[in-house]
């Protein structure tokens, strides 16, 4: 940008509009950094004093359908435009509806984290994907094409596969190198040179259960001065807050659990201030979220509708309790199936046998259970992903699965009915027999994400269906 001509009527909105920050930043720190999860779940940072000043004392924070904000003068135009203060300017850029959605997702990311956290919204999952890991992929030279790669999981989401090794790595030359055990701390470290970017990992995975240690791939980052960004959409912060625990950015498909009404699709990335990179670049470095809303998305327009933002808003007040619910239901269910004769593998992470069950549960944790009455104490929840291979093949479970009926056949998850899709047919068969067997989805694999019903009933269909 460049330099910006400041005038004293310019100057008066930036004071008085600094005065406002200030305030924001210590009811922050000194009340809402202080609240329990569901408080920051139910509020975020919309206030009586928000509703009774600007609009009209609604207590549901309003969903502003306005393509723009009016500006008193050409001073404050100006101001706003050069962003030096707070602006609505155009809902591309930045919307009070948008405006209270991040803010949600920022404090709930960064609930129990001693830093500072920031948030942009984005119109899907894949839309924050691609908002988190295009920034660091830049050219540093600006005269030629340098060589680039990154670090990823290969157990992930069908969507980031496709993102990565085809729109990435085919289109653009830029080299994705697929971690197969992220367990292994070595394996990690044997791919990073002088040309990677950034480490990303999805835990746990979509739909293979995949998890690694968050911490120390986080430190291995760390090492090579390159950031670490996690998909946690599973998990949810209800469970885990990878920024917690020392990764840099997050991305979420809120559209999943975050919005468990199935209502809509969206997506959020929040990040960590002053994270770790190895890019120049200082605004990117200190506010990455607020970083990519301002200027690449504004150029690029992935962004979040209000009216989608307030309705995932909605669903998310609510979180905690509903990942408590649907964790238990899933964990019942996965006790069933694991002993069904017609089951041959169970793949749940709540599960003792499962190779990472130690490792999760390290990490997933309900958050305040301890300050809930009826648990008084930790406990472990593995949320409501689970995923299981039928005995007798492909044939035998395309078969079961014709057979629900409480149980919707859906390419979704994260609702509060119970869904479930066979992945190498939907999913993830658009990236081939050799992408599914990285990602290891066999063809008799049945994802199931169980919902808010009472337990027993999903039991009764998936007896009478795979009886
Ligand atoms: C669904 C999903 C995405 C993509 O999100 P959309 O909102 O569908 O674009 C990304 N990651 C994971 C783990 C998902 O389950």
């Amino acid at each position: 940008m460049d330099e910006v001509q400041i005038t004293p009527g310019m100057q008066r909105y930036i004071d008085k509009n600094n005065q406002y920050l200030a305030d924001r930043d210590r009811y922050i720190r000194d009340e809402v950094k202080k609240w329990k999860f569901d408080t920051v779940a139910v509020h975020g940072l919309y206030t009586v004093r928000d509703a009774i000043e600007d609009y009209q004392g609604a207590i549901v924070e309003p969903i502003f359908m306005s393509t723009s904000q009016a500006y008193r003068d050409s001073d404050e135009m100006a101001a706003a435009l050069a962003y030096l203060i707070p602006t609505w300017c155009y809902s591309r850029i930045a919307n009070p509806s948008t405006y209270y959605y991040e803010w949600t997702l920022a404090l709930l990311e960064g609930y129990g984290f001693d830093g500072e956290t920031s948030c942009c919204s984005t119109s899907s999952g894949m839309a924050a994907i691609m908002t988190a890991v295009q920034p660091f992929l830049v050219n540093r030279t600006h005269h030629k094409l340098e060589p680039r790669n990154f670090v990823a999981t290969a157990r992930c989401y069908g969507g980031t596969f496709q993102q990565f090794s085809v729109r990435l790595m085919e289109e653009r030359d830029i080299e994705c190198r697929w971690v197969l055990d992220g367990g292994n701390l070595d394996e990690w470290a044997s791919k990073i040179d002088e040309n990677t970017r950034f480490l990303y990992g999805e835990l746990p995975s979509n739909p293979g259960q995949g998890f690694f240690d968050v911490r120390a791939v986080a430190d291995l980052a760390h090492e090579h001065n390159l950031p670490l960004i996690c998909d946690s959409t599973v998990a949810t912060p209800a469970l885990l807050r990878p920024i917690c625990h020392g990764a840099d950015v997050v991305v979420q498909s809120v559209t999943k659990t975050l919005c468990s009404s199935g209502f809509g699709v969206c997506g959020a990335v929040i990040a960590r201030k002053n994270l770790v990179t190895n890019i120049d670049n200082e605004a990117m470095r200190s506010d990455f979220a607020s970083y990519v809303k301002y200027l690449p998305n504004r150029d690029y327009g992935p962004n979040l509708h209000p009216m989608q933002a307030i309705m995932a808003l909605n669903d998310i007040r609510t979180l905690r309790s509903k990942v408590d619910l649907m964790s238990r239901n899933t964990m019942r269910v996965a006790r069933f199936l694991d002993q069904h004769p017609a089951v041959e593998s169970v793949q749940y992470l709540g599960l003792p046998s499962h190779p990472l069950h130690e490792l999760a549960s390290r990490y997933l944790w309900l958050v305040d259970a301890e300050y809930d009455e009826l648990y008084g104490k930790p406990v472990n929840r593995y949320g409501h992903l689970l995923s299981f291979c039928v005995r007798g093949g492909a044939e035998a479970a395309r078969k079961a699965f014709d057979k629900l009926q409480r149980i919707w056949r859906a390419t979704d998850l994260g609702r509060i009915k119970s869904v479930a899709t066979i992945p190498a047919i939907s999913t993830h068969q658009q990236q081939g027999e050799k992408g599914r067997e990285l990602a290891h989805i066999p063809p008799n694999l049945i994802r199931l994400c169980v919902g808010g019903e009472h337990p027993d009933d999903v039991i009764a269909d998936l007896e009478r269906a795979l009886g």
